[in-house]
């Protein structure tokens, strides 16, 4: 077996969470610095950039500026033209309204082919799409050895001082949970996963599946931007064969608009907040827990907000406890139930220097993979020194030096967090233990040459040649980016 290929830092999957701290720390010398220590980042698709977000066929709940703000002004004119791109000529349209996933995606994927190109155009940078990482398992110096699958079946084994765990969130195991006193398996094929219905094709088939009843009744399980998308997508697809009260929305918690501004919540008629609703950083309303854009116009429509109605076929009912009996009486009436009851993240082993495996909180459903500091927690919630996480499912919840309303006690899964304030925290940690095991004697660059280098021309030629040319490729072979959900 060849020698591991060492680096300061590798990132395990290049969707919009893995590259955002490198696109956080490409403002300031921090790419450079990570860079310089080595730096590699392994995606199993084809290209870097959106990840699985192109697939759901909803508008963002984040405004299209958020989305523009990762380039503009940026110091790396590579980026920086992205703003001036036809895809981010068209995004800047929308001004504060919301856009569809698809074109975001198509955003994403041009900011994944530049970081990749000012990676992989790095002595010790590169991009290893086709590779799958397996495992991690710490070294006896302290460091983590990855195994990463290349598309021939060969073994990568790449040791770095830091990880990024960033492979995203999967939807399964969602059926062990008790929703009214009832597990949901007992629901058996009337359920499904909110992810399904949000996805072009997943929809299809839930539409066809509808059609062939008489008086299809549905109930979505859920109070996040997941569980509102598939209220909107449903009434949209499926709207005509939906009979007054036939869609119940069933959630645990309060449903609260998001608001910009104190001044905007009011004029709109919100009063129901109070100080330790409003950001202390933004003066946003809500600003964490807030539904927004489509998802806050039903609760707006629900609270009479705006001069908003609630759409008759729609019926929200707060779970009251596992006692609930309407809860159980909406469920066992239901054709179709759809469980938006979030994501586990997608993990691999992760052993210790004997090989055996170190348990992780987020071994068990619905508990986090990450602490304040973003650290990869153990079974005990201690932050795993060297590894990181990040991305959909990884469960981060904001400490207050970020902002937030201080009510608010969920986590947050946001791409303009990822690419500031959490994506800063994360690289700094990255570069001080990449800079540590450099100081340590361990970081050796020759090993880099020899074991990653032809590692990496062999990805560039099973995916199709250079870096950018597959990203463009992805986009080329995109679907089209949908209807515009939102005016500028
Ligand atoms: C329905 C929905 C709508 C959303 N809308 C918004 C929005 O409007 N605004 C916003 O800011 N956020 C939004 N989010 C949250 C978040 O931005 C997206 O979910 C985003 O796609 C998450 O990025 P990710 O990188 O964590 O995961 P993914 O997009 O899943 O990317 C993970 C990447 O890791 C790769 N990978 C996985 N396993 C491995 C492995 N073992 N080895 C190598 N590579 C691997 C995958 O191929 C993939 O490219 C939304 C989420 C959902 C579910």
């Amino acid at each position: 077996m060849k020698r591991p290929g060492t680096v300061g830092t590798l990132v395990i999957g290049g969707g919009p969470a893995g590259l955002a701290p490198l696109l956080a720390a490409s403002r300031t010398d921090g790419l450079e610095a990570l860079l310089e220590r080595g730096l590699v980042v392994v995606e199993r698709g084809p290209a870097t950039g959106s990840g699985r977000l192109g697939r759901y066929a909803i508008a963002s709940d984040s405004s299209a500026e958020t989305f523009l703000t990762a380039v503009a002004d940026h110091p790396d004119p590579s980026l920086a033209l992205l703003a001036a791109h036809p895809i981010g000529r068209r995004i800047a349209t929308y001004g504060r309204a919301a856009i569809p996933l698809s074109l975001a995606a198509a955003f994403l994927d041009l900011v994944g082919e530049a970081m990749s190109r000012r990676i992989a155009a790095h002595p010790r940078g590169g991009i290893l799409t086709g590779h799958e990482a397996e495992l991690v398992r710490r070294c006896a110096d302290g460091g983590w050895l990855a195994h990463v699958r290349a598309p021939t079946g060969d073994l990568v084994e790449i040791r770095a001082a830091g990880i990024l765990f960033a492979a995203g969130g999967r939807s399964d195991g969602y059926e062990a949970a008790i929703v009214a006193g009832q597990r949901l398996s007992s629901l058996g094929d009337r359920l499904v996963h909110s992810d399904q219905v949000l996805d072009r094709a997943g929809l299809e088939a839930v539409r066809m599946r509808l059609s062939t009843l008489q008086r299809p009744r549905v109930a979505v399980i859920g109070g996040s931007t997941s569980a509102l998308s598939c209220l909107r997508v449903l009434l949209g697809s499926c709207g005509s064969m939906l009979e007054p009260g036939a869609l119940t929305l069933l959630h645990r918690g309060r449903l609260v608009p998001w608001y910009r501004t104190e001044l905007e919540a009011r004029e709109d008629g919100y009063t129901a907040f109070g100080a330790d609703d409003i950001c202390p950083i933004s003066g946003m309303v809500h600003r964490f827990g807030g539904l927004r854009y489509e998802s806050r116009d039903v609760v707006r429509g629900a609270l009479g907000l705006g001069g908003l109605v609630l759409d008759p076929r729609v019926v929200l009912h707060r779970l009251d406890g596992q006692d609930d009996e309407n809860a159980r009486r909406i469920l066992a009436e239901a054709d179709l139930v759809v469980a938006a009851v979030g994501y586990n993240p997608c993990l691999f082993p992760v052993l210790d220097e004997r090989g055996l495996p170190i348990p992780l909180l987020a071994d068990r459903p619905g508990m986090p993979l990450v602490g304040a500091g973003a650290g990869v927690l153990d079974r005990d919630g201690r932050e795993i020194d060297g590894l990181f996480g990040i991305g959909l499912a990884a469960g981060f919840r904001p400490p207050a030096s970020f902002g937030g309303e201080v009510s608010f006690k969920g986590q947050v899964n946001g791409l303009w967090l990822w690419q500031n304030d959490v994506g800063r925290m994360i690289a700094d940690k990255l570069l001080a233990a990449a800079s540590d095991d450099e100081r340590a004697g361990r970081n050796d660059a020759t090993a880099f040459e020899a074991s990653i280098r032809p590692s990496l021309a062999a990805a560039a030629r099973l995916t199709g040649g250079s870096v950018g040319s597959v990203a463009s490729a992805r986009r080329a072979s995109a679907s089209s980016f949908g209807s515009r959900s939102a005016a500028p």
